[in-house]
């Protein structure tokens, strides 16, 4: 019983960052540059800071810019390489249509964006914060949000440590602390387990479109030197997806040899016996790819949601005590496949209006300004025209769909829609249909040179767990899990999940659904797409889950 728990260690701050990611570092910077005086500390579930970033990632400067001003003089900066060469294609089974760049909307162009690997990117964020007087505490899950009695949010609590399966406290039993703030700034990326709480408690999505996803899933490569072409950047649509699922590959080229392969499949699909993960591996065999991988060797794998709602499903961001900034709030924009810039300005633009409010002396309050000034602001720029882009690819298919949503982008830049401002419709895990009314895809086996398999996969993205805990795969009812996850929809969990957390295997004679939860990649694709919103991720024990080392 909680009563019989000891209480629970409490630490006093200024402000409270949950998550160590760009929107995350961005705002606690930007608090210490305002006030060398606040008292900031990040929070981050990963083992280290950067271990569980998942991005592409070419990013538009125009964040760090303002962030870190004299960032391009820093020798320590890992972000070296300029893109120089920039592709578009859309594939067919076997050939590729190179787009001309002259066709593609101006803030489409990667022009000035550099190719990093996000996740070094944090680290190299996390010296500039710590430098400034930031505590960072890596290896430390936010699992509860604290309230003052008037309700409004006063900080978080880290989880439990040494908690069995069963449930019972083992030897090594301590409980999570509390990080008690007058304001909270939650950064966890899309789909944050708090976020969603938060958004529910103080009806935040009301009135805004739902929000949407996508899944991404990565692969880093060392190529042979005389296929390295650093600065290279390349994307694609079409192939292997049909023309009604949305989707497609990024390629970029780095240092060192270098290359980032990723898919990205918009968790809007409808046939449950789609696997975005070997709609990856299918990916990579393509003529148009496929010499980039001959001879080269597989480093790194992991997968993550990203947020595609943009504009119109952007929520609320403030409630008295905090606000969503980043990918938590959906920053993202699809078409550029960039979120990171976003969430850098958000954390700065959150970060002056509670500085703002500290310097005041109010506490607990709600940081109203930050809410008012992102439409106007940079990012709202960024989202607004490109608002049209993933509804009109929903609803037209691929080919007319990224037509029209090109013709939008291209009208937008000269400030105007035919389109006004798209709804996005159901959410993702409403557009499943029954297994009964689709058709079965048969994915070739993988060769174990180019193309690979989930559990060899995940090996590559180093995840541990503690085996002895409870699961942070929360299943509410299992009788529905089995009656409609499994006899309607076919069991998508086993195909969805990235990591092959999920089988359905006979027991008895009756099917039984296993969670093979050590192996979760903390993507959270099942707590978005399950069909009957019947799975919920809770953060794990301590600094369980990947350990990307430059993802
Ligand atoms: C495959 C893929 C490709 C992408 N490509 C690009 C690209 O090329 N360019 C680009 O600009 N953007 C790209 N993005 C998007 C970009 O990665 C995101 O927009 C960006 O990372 C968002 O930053 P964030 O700080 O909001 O969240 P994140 O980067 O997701 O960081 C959140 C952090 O919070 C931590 N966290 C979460 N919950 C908790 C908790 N409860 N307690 C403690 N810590 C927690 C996480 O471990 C993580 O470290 C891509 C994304 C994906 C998935
Ligand atoms: S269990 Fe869920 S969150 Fe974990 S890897 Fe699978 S789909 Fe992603």
């Amino acid at each position: 019983m909680a009563d019989d728990l000891p209480a629970r260690e409490t630490m006093e701050f200024d402000v409270v960052v949950v998550g160590a990611g760009p929107a995350g570092l961005a705002a606690a910077i930007k608090l210490k540059q305002i006030s060398p005086d606040i008292n900031v500390v990040v929070v981050e579930k990963g083992s280290e800071v950067g271990a569980h970033i998942l991005s592409g990632a070419v990013i538009d400067p125009s964040g760090l810019d303002r962030l870190l001003p004299d960032w391009r003089g820093d020798e320590t900066r890992p972000i070296k390489t300029e893109v120089n060469d920039d592709r578009f294609y859309y594939l067919t089974q076997g050939s590729a249509l190179r787009l001309p760049n002259f066709l593609l909307p101006p803030l489409m162009s990667n022009h000035g964006n550099f190719v990093v690997s996000l996740g070094n990117v944090c680290r190299w964020l996390a010296t500039k914060a710590e430098a400034l007087g930031v505590e960072i505490y890596p290896g430390f899950a936010a699992a509860e949000v604290l309230y003052t009695d008037s309700g409004a949010v006063a900080g978080v609590a880290t989880g439990d440590m040494g908690i069995g399966k069963s449930g019972a406290h083992k030897d090594s039993f301590t409980r999570g602390m509390e990080l008690r703030a007058k304001y909270t700034l939650f950064a966890e990326g899309a789909r944050g387990n708090l976020g969603k709480q938060l958004i529910a408690k103080f009806a935040l999505g009301e009135g805004r479109e739902p929000q949407k996803y996508g899944i991404g899933l990565k692969e880093l490569w060392q190529v042979a030197p005389e296929k390295a072409k650093p600065g290279l950047v390349q994307h694609s649509f079409g192939w292997p997806l049909d023309n009604s699922t949305g989707g497609g590959s990024f390629l970029y080229h780095l240092e060192d040899n270098l290359v980032s392969v990723g898919f990205v499949v918009h968790l809007n699909y409808t046939n449950p016996y789609l696997s975005p993960f070997e709609e990856f591996q299918r990916f990579k065999t393509h003529p148009a790819v496929r010499d980039t991988f001959e001879g080269a060797k597989r480093l790194a794998y992991g997968a993550r949601a990203i947020t595609e709602g943009g504009y119109q499903s952007v929520p609320k961001l403030t409630f008295p005590g905090g606000a969503l900034i980043g990918c938590d709030a959906g920053f993202m924009n699809v078409p550029r496949i960039k979120g990171s810039h976003n969430a850098i300005h958000s954390g700065m633009l959150a970060a002056e209006q509670v500085a703002a409010a500290l310097a005041a002396g109010r506490a607990y309050d709600e940081i109203a300004g930050y809410e008012e000034a992102w439409r106007s602001s940079i990012i709202g720029r960024d989202l607004f025209r490109v608002r049209n882009a993933k509804p009109l690819w929903s609803k037209f298919g691929t080919l007319i769909g990224i037509a029209l949503g090109g013709l939008d982008m291209w009208t937008n830049t000269f400030g105007f829609s035919l389109f006004g401002t798209q709804g996005h419709g159901k959410p993702d895990s409403a557009t499943l249909k029954p297994a009964a009314e689709s058709t079965r895809i048969d994915y070739p086996r993988p060769d174990g040179k180019i193309s690979f398999d989930r559990l060899s996969s995940v090996f590559l993205s180093n995840t541990n767990h503690e085996e002895d805990q409870p699961p942070h795969l929360v299943v509410k009812d299992m009788a529905l899990q089995k009656s409609s996850e499994h006899d309607v929809f076919a069991g998508p969990s086993t195909r969805y999940c990235p990591a092959g957390v999920y089988e359905w295997v006979e027991e008895g004679g009756a099917p039984k659904f296993v969670i093979n939860a050590q192996n979760c990649v903390h993507c959270k694709t099942c707590d978005i797409k399950d069909p009957n919103q019947n799975i919920t991720w809770v953060p794990p024990e301590g600094a369980g889950g990947p350990n990307y080392p430059n993802m």
